[in-house]
């Protein structure tokens, strides 16, 4: 099967995550997930891989054993199964073949994609590209993976002659709502020295350093009386928690950061003069400032405490993934990071390292002991009705994956 045909099949499949379910504790949260790793299961039968299980959760994983009589290492490439929430839709995929200028997604509805808007449209003048009708997600985030992975692995099986070691495919639910999936995952069943996800953006991109992350919960309690005679008996939590906020460094917010400036982020307030919860998320690429910022606010707290009474300010800290670079102990010489590289390059691809202001399934997945950078799909404007994919980029991305197998046996 030809890989862009393989993407639009799995296109048509709406795995759109449901929080509601998840929040449940609902493994897969759509049940067409698990439509989609039935469909991939049959598919990987097909071309007869080995220990293929599908699990109750949808986790789906085979073996492409080694053909090698040597001890190569082994890898592993992940993808997940779901799409976000941001676009209900089913996917109404259509190919364009760009000439430059605006893309009409949808004449009836007059939804357009402007050049001006996605500049880097630019790159793609001449080539075909995959968009959606306006009214979805294309949810090539993260089925381009899929496609690039599986097309891989029908590569290996098509041309026996060419030697590679062990390669494990894993499909995971639920990504898009906390990295359900991968945090489901019994990682000895995958066993493989390490791995890649395939889970972001352009043609080049590649990703080994991610956020440290963690979330702090914290409760004012304060005292409720009726406004006239409040005098000296009301304590208002709302504006405990309206101080405390205000105590938070100045600038050190997502707003006002980019690249690899950390920050706190006010994400929920709630309450009333007795009781108000604020959440907030810390994130910082380097492991010792993430513990600073996480102390800083066990500090503020703490002083808070002091100055307005025990028991009125409580505050939860909790970890929640790590940077991916943690894992990777010889850094820029870990095996993952000079695998792909060298993918990327003898294909004529040029390396664009990012740091990953966000998580991915790797994250869990490194912290459970396979180190996993994560390579690009090619994909543009994820979550979105302009999210498109370039063929050509398609293309590069399963190559890369080929690559990589390809190089860990020479
Ligand atoms: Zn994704």
């Amino acid at each position: 099967m030809d890989i862009v045909e393989r993407f639009l099949r799995y296109t048509k499949i709406n795995t759109t995550t449901n929080r509601e379910a998840g929040a449940a504790g609902i493994m897969p949260s759509n049940p067409v997930e698990m439509e989609l790793a039935k469909l991939l299961e049959n598919e990987l039968k097909e071309l007869g891989l080995k220990d293929i299980k599908r699990r109750e959760n949808s986790i789906t994983t085979a073996i492409l054993p080694s053909n090698s009589s040597k001890k190569l290492p082994s890898v592993a490439f992940f993808a997940h199964l779901d799409t976000s929430a941001e676009q209900k839709n089913d996917t109404k995929a259509q190919i364009v073949s760009y000439k430059g200028g605006d893309i009409t997604l949808n004449k009836e509805l007059n939804i357009v994609m402007k050049e001006s808007e996605f500049p880097e449209l630019k790159n793609y003048v001449g080539d075909d590209i995959i968009v959606t009708d306006g009214t979805s997600l294309l949810g090539a985030d993260d089925k381009a993976a899929i496609a690039s992975i599986m097309n891989a692995l029908q590569f290996f099986v098509q041309n026996p002659d060419i030697e590679h070691g062990d390669v494990v495919a894993c499909f995971l639910p639920d990504e898009e709502q906390g990295l359900r999936g991968a945090k489901a995952l019994n990682i000895s069943e995958i066993n493989t020295d390490f791995g890649y996800c395939l889970d972001c953006c352009g043609i080049g991109e590649f990703i080994y350093e991610n956020w440290n992350a963690g979330d702090a919960v914290v409760t004012f309690t304060g005292q409720s009386a009726h406004p006239m005679n409040a005098k000296g008996k009301l304590i208002n939590s709302l504006l405990m928690a309206h101080k405390f906020i205000s105590m938070l460094p100045g600038g050190e917010a997502p707003e006002y950061t980019e690249n690899r400036e950390g920050y706190y982020w006010v994400k929920e307030l709630s309450g009333n003069s007795a009781k108000t919860v604020l959440k907030l998320d810390v994130r910082e690429f380097n492991e010792k400032k993430y513990s600073e910022r996480m102390q800083f606010l066990q500090n503020l707290a703490d002083s808070c405490s002091k100055l307005w009474g025990d028991g009125r300010v409580n505050i939860k800290l909790a970890d929640r993934y790590k940077n991916v670079y943690n894992y990777l102990s010889e850094g820029e010489n870990s095996l993952p990071i000079v695998a792909a590289k060298k993918a990327y390059e003898s294909l004529g691809i040029t390396p664009k390292v990012i740091p990953m202001r966000g998580g991915y399934d790797g994250s869990v997945i490194s912290e459970k002991g396979i180190p996993c950078p994560n390579i690009f799909t090619g994909a543009h404007n994820f979550h979105s009705i302009y999210e498109y994919l370039p063929v050509k980029s398609l293309y590069a991305s399963t190559n890369v994956v080929k690559e990589i197998i390809k190089n860990l046996a020479k």
